[in-house]
């Protein structure tokens, strides 16, 4: 039998080791880092832990994860209203922010369609991206999924959907390797696929 902890330090240990990427070892670490840190540094944690399902909720308009409604993106109105900018999960939004090379607008599909997954496009927010287009503002929708199976068909799905609507639809250049992920993608890397995107129908 192997040694555990008792309560406490076990608990602790167990709810860190069941977060992504945070192994057994890491969250033993971080359990004995924590209980030598400084108290207002462990109760920081525990309140931030605490206030952040209260306080962050989903901007209405892009579905970006904001403390206000609508997000700091959607209310700036420096922002370039004619171009959104579909990504797949809100953490994609600050590196593709990050790279200078773009001042539109975003919008969160909240996932790509893999039925496998029982993720149909229904289950996306396709419709609420539909609507925002329907002014008229918006004249070039950029697909900055991540280059996967599933996000290569959600692209041509959308590019189908906006087939004869006037609005030009890009993607990203491939220097996104296959498989690699926007979230963790450098800001050059980034920002040169940004600034290479080309027509979804070439
Ligand atoms: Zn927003």
């Amino acid at each position: 039998m192997s040694l555990i902890y008792d309560g406490a330090i076990q608990d602790v240990i167990d709810s860190f080791a069941k977060l992504p990427g945070i192994g057994p070892k890491g969250a033993q670490r971080i359990a004995f880092y924590l209980l030598s840190a400084p108290k207002e540094e462990a109760r920081h944690l525990a309140d931030a832990i605490t206030t952040l399902q209260e306080k962050v909720r989903f901007c209405e308009i892009c579905g970006n994860v904001t403390e206000e409604s609508p997000c700091k993106i959607c209310s700036d109105p420096r922002r370039d209203r004619t171009t959104i900018c579909v990504v797949e999960r809100p953490s994609d939004i600050l590196p593709l922010d990050r790279t200078g090379q773009y001042h539109g607008l975003y919008h969160v599909l909240g996932g790509v369609i893999d039925p496998m997954a029982g993720v149909t496009p229904a289950k996306l927010r396709i419709k609420s991206l539909l609507e925002r287009l329907k002014d008229g503002t918006v004249t070039e929708v950029i697909l900055a999924l991540n280059p996967t199976i599933e996000g290569d068909a959600t692209m041509t799905y959308i590019t189908r959907l906006l087939d004869g609507s006037g609005i030009k639809v890009t993607k990203l250049a491939s220097g996104l390797s296959v498989g690699s992920e926007i979230e963790y993608a450098d800001e050059i890397t980034l920002g040169r696929a940004f600034a290479g995107r080309r027509s979804t129908d070439e």
